[in-house]
């Protein structure tokens, strides 16, 4: 049965009072019987004292009564007869007072003998009167009243002794009673303490639950009224006769009312005129549809108070409040939203437009190559349209041989690296077109901050514009080659002349055949210019580079340009103290940037004074500076002084002038051979030119056997290039290569890297992130761009690994191995070997062949900090993994089972790999001198210790190898 909650309190307290009500009546007839004991209990004292009063009384009557038989006095007589009545009286009030039975039993016997007793005094009495003393002493001493006497006595003390004994009872009684009593009311008040207790917690846990919920209540109903009144949207309430029953402020505010005028009239009135019959319509649908209904997303129309129309987006719905059917419309002002969204589209549209107008390729590819965006440039390039290519991928769009010539680009650019390519296209009404495309990545926003989530295509027609550029450049050159050789004829002949050949000339001719000769030499220079810019525009311009000392070459270029400096009475100086100083250069070119400054710096000098050139080191460059005293070059004229053709405005250059090329080409020269070429000068004072080169590190090999630097000859051992900014550091790994079976050339910056790669092959090269100046980030990128390194086995060894390594984040490929300092040399030399395998991955790779998987277990459990491990049970397993993966060692059970080969038929199919992994073998069994040549080491099962076997396997993994390079 189910009480309740309010039966449940009713039943607990009515229980609980019940028990109160059991204990009260108990305890009430228990007092009362103890009350009634108590009354009881004084009455028999009372009893007892009358006794001994009625006792004495009877006494004094017997004197009285003696005294009288002897004196026969009046007086005595009366006295006797008072104290008579005394004990009748005390009798009587004796009796009255009895309570116990006991008591009372006895009572009528004492009565008697008491009448009797008194009786017979009287008779005494009487007969002292009649008869005189003699007889009535003989009758007062008579046995009958000596008898009666000590029966009174004893009935007196039979009395008190059954009054005491009741009295006892009585006492025990009301012992046992208050004992009941105690036990009752402790009884009774745990009992009813249950039930009572009970009610009172249920009524206080009732009472909270119910403040809590009205507490909600209030709280539901100031919450939703809050939020009404605070919602960014227009909330209004209508009754179902579509009658305004409440707006709230945003409401209010969006019409332009105050709620007074809004309340009872219809919601029409908020809505244009024409709008209203198709809204009541609507309403009407609405008014017949079940109720809890909701529209939301509807646009449309509202209208102010002053006559204004907005735009609105409208979500309807109903609600039933106490019985009462109620719809909300919840409105939102789009005005603003709109014009935005149309002025957007109006502007896309003219962007579209714009895009589409353009002549060059535009294009928007995402990371999974499909095209989002393009322009019709790009459709007519291809010949489809807009369907054929919007949101497809480059595979599907461009033709397959197309696709596999762009993917290397795109993946590039889908990697984060802006691209740059000229490719040629089939039109597809015939001919081939040149583009020059560009790729630039566009990296997400936000989680994808740091990832790239597509990129920008940017493709010009070029076509005409290398046709133009080939006319020029065929033009330029047959021109120029067809005027050299002439040139060349007319120069010899004049030289010849002037050297008295065809007989001593006249002054006059001699001076006329000097000046024919100078500008003979002036036009072969300017065909010699413009055949090397044409050169280095056409990318044709060769360059020998090789190490040299640069002392001698600028001895030679000062020597060749003695005389010109004669005839303008400049003396030439060289001043290079540091006789060992190298740069990889084209001796032929560096020449001619000398040349080239040297005769500006005459030309410009004013005679009598020396043009210095310096040889120097700077900042661990090599520096080559010449210095004039002349005219210095103009302010205005500084900004343009590289670029081709120009020239100081100025009447008195125009008379020196050539055609303003040579610094463009000597410029581009120098950059040619990784260095920079710049000036500083003061107008009046002089100028100097300088350019840099990176200097040819003394590297001495740290390994005497490997003998000098030989570019481009294959070394016996690996060949590393340690670049690192301290040279301790550098040191040190190089000692550690030395170890670890590789030689290494040292170089301390990311120039000095880039330089010694262009002329010396390596099997693979660590990077120092912290270089002095490149970061070894920027300096891996620069390597992966060049297609000579562009697969170099890379190791970066650094403080700054792991933060170097999330620049590379998604690009696992760029660097085989990260190593943070201080250096492992185990890791360093088992990561270089990895790399240079072509192993990536952060742990050496164990093939372990065994068919006990405990073993397999243990085994890993081990040495898991070493390498990771990978598992054949059985030879065909092996021979599989092998094939398809590279490994770092080979683990080897050679007793795979009774249905297995001997685990030594794999060493042939690890001798045929490159690079064959070295074998470890780990055998129960002793070991054939056979199998022994086969393994770095032979381990046996229970005779290894944990310890030996990881070592083993460490030695193994860094243990040096044949190197034969990839290619
Ligand atoms: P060009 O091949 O005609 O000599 P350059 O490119 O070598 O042309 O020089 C361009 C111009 O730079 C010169 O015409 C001259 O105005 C200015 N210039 C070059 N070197 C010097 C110098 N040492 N002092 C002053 N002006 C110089």
């Amino acid at each position: 049965m189910k009480f309740t909650f309010r039966t449940k309190i009713n039943l607990a307290l009515g229980a609980g009072l019940a028990l109160l009500l059991l204990i009260s009546v108990g305890s009430y007839s228990t007092i009362k019987g103890l009350l009634d004991d108590a009354r009881t209990e004084r009455n028999s004292q009372d009893t007892v004292l009358l006794l001994d009063r009625m006792v004495s009384q009877l006494k004094t009557t017997e004197s009285w009564q003696r005294k009288y038989l002897i004196t026969a006095d009046t007086g005595d007589l009366k006295a006797y007869q008072a104290a008579r009545t005394g004990v009748k009286n005390t009798l009587a009030e004796a009796r009255a007072a009895v309570a116990t039975t006991d008591e009372q039993r006895l009572w009528p016997s004492l009565e008697v003998s008491m009448a009797h007793g008194l009786e017979s005094m009287d008779q005494s009495v009487k007969t002292r009167q009649e008869s005189g003393l003699p007889a009535a002493a003989v009758q007062a001493s008579s046995d009958s009243n000596r008898q009666f006497r000590e029966n009174i006595d004893s009935l007196v003390e039979s009395i008190k002794a059954n009054g005491s004994l009741a009295l006892q009872r009585l006492h025990d009684r009301t012992r046992s009673s208050a004992q009941v009593i105690k036990l009752l009311i402790l009884a009774g008040g745990l009992l009813s303490l249950g039930p009572l207790g009970w009610a009172i917690f249920m009524l206080n846990h009732y009472e909270a639950k119910r403040r809590r919920a009205e507490a909600q209540l209030s709280d539901s109903v100031a919450m939703s009224r809050a939020v009404t009144e605070i919602m960014g949207e227009g909330v209004i309430i209508t009754t179902a006769d579509g009658l305004i029953s409440n707006v709230n402020a945003a409401g209010l505010k969006l019409f332009g009312y105050e709620l007074p005028e809004l309340l009872g009239r219809p919601v029409t009135q908020l809505m244009p005129v024409r709008h209203r019959p198709a809204f009541e319509k609507y309403f009407n649908a609405r008014l017949s549809q079940p109720e809890g209904f909701r529209e939301s997303g509807r646009e449309t129309r509202g209208l102010r108070k002053n006559g204004d129309e907005i735009a609105l987006q409208l979500s309807f719905g109903n609600v039933t409040v106490d019985g009462k059917r109620l719809f909300t419309s919840i409105v939102h002002d789009i005005t603003e939203t709109k014009r935005i969204s149309d002025a957007l589209r109006a502007s896309e549209s003219r962007m579209r437009q714009v895009i589409d107008a353009v002549p060059a390729l535009i294009a928007y590819v995402d990371a999974e190559q499909r095209i989002q965006f393009h322009n019709r440039a790009y459709e007519e390039s291809l010949g489809l349209n807009y369907d054929q290519i919007h949101g497809k991928t480059l595979r599907e769009v461009l033709s397959s041989d197309c696709y596999e010539e762009v993917r290397d680009k795109v993946e590039e650019a889908l990697a984060g690296y802006s691209v740059s390519y000229e490719r040629s296209q089939m039109k597809p009404q015939g001919g081939l077109r040149d583009y020059d495309m560009k790729y630039f990545p566009r990296y997400g926003e936000g989680e994808q901050k740091d990832r790239v989530i597509g990129f920008f295509a940017l493709g010009n027609d070029i076509t005409e514009l290398k046709r133009i550029g080939r006319m020029k450049s065929e033009f330029v050159s047959t021109v120029s080659h067809e005027l050299r050789t002439p040139l060349t004829s007319i120069r010899g002949s004049l030289g010849l002349i002037a050297g008295g050949v065809a007989g001593v000339l006249p002054d006059k001719a001699k001076s006329l055949v000097g000046i024919a000769k100078d500008n003979c030499e002036r036009l072969i220079r300017l065909i010699n210019d413009i055949l090397d810019s044409e050169k280095i525009e056409s990318g044709k311009m060769r360059f020998e580079l090789q190490v040299t000392e640069l002392k001698p070459l600028l001895e030679q270029a000062l020597a060749a340009n003695e005389g010109f400096a004669a005839q303008h009475k400049v003396a030439l100086e060289l001043d290079a103290p540091d006789d060992t100083l190298r740069a990889t250069v084209d001796s032929d070119r560096f020449m001619q940037v000398v040349t080239n400054l040297l005769s500006n710096a005459v030309k410009f000098s004013p005679p009598q004074t020396a043009i210095q050139v310096r040889l120097l080191r700077a900042d661990g460059r090599v520096r080559v500076e010449v210095r004039d005293h002349g005219s210095g070059i103009p302010q205005e004229f500084r900004p343009r002084i590289f670029q081709k053709f120009s020239q100081a405005d100025s009447s008195d250059t125009r008379q020196k002038g050539g055609p303003g090329l040579g610094l463009n080409i000597s410029r581009v020269i120098v950059e040619r051979m990784s260095g920079r070429m710049d000036f500083s000068s003061e107008v009046g004072a002089g100028t100097t030119f300088f350019f840099e080169l990176p200097e040819w590190p003394t590297i001495k090999s740290i390994v005497a056997s490997t003998g000098p630097v030989t570019a481009g000859q294959p070394a016996p051992r690996p060949r590393i290039l340690v670049c690192a900014d301290d040279p301790d550091v550098a040191q040190l790994i190089g000692m550690m290569l030395d170890k670890g079976g590789f030689d290494a050339d040292m170089v301390h910056s990311a120039a000095q890297a880039l330089e010694l790669l262009t002329i010396q092959a390596y099997a693979a090269m660590t990077v120092d992130l912290r270089l002095p100046d490149r970061d070894g980030v920027s300096l891996i990128r620069a390597l992966r761009d060049e297609k000579h390194t562009r697969h170099l086995p890379v190791v970066v060894v650094s403080a700054m690994a792991e933060e170097g390594r999330l620049q590379f984040n998604n690009q696992p490929l760029m660097v085989s191995g990260w190593l943070e300092k201080p250096i492992d040399e185990n890791r360093l030399i088992l990561g270089l070997r990895r790399a240079i395998a072509g192993i990536t991955g952060d742990k050496p790779r164990i093939l372990h062949v065994e068919d006990d998987q405990d073993i397999q277990r243990i085994t890993a459990a081990i040495s898991q900090d070493l390498a990771t491990f990978v598992f054949a049970a059985t030879l065909e397993e092996a021979r599989t993994h092998l094939r398809t993966h590279v490994v770092d060692a080979v683990l080897l059970d050679l007793d795979l089972g009774p249905e297995e080969a001997s685990g030594s038929s794999l060493f042939g199919d690890i001798a045929q790999l490159e690079p064959a992994p070295p074998v470890v073998i780990f055998s129960a069994s002793d070991v054939s001198d056979a199998d022994r040549g086969h393994a770095t080491a032979i381990l046996l099962k229970a005779k290894t210790s944990d310890d030996e076997l990881r070592a083993t396997l460490m030695r193994t993994l860094t243990r040096p190898r044949s190197f034969h390079p990839k290619t």
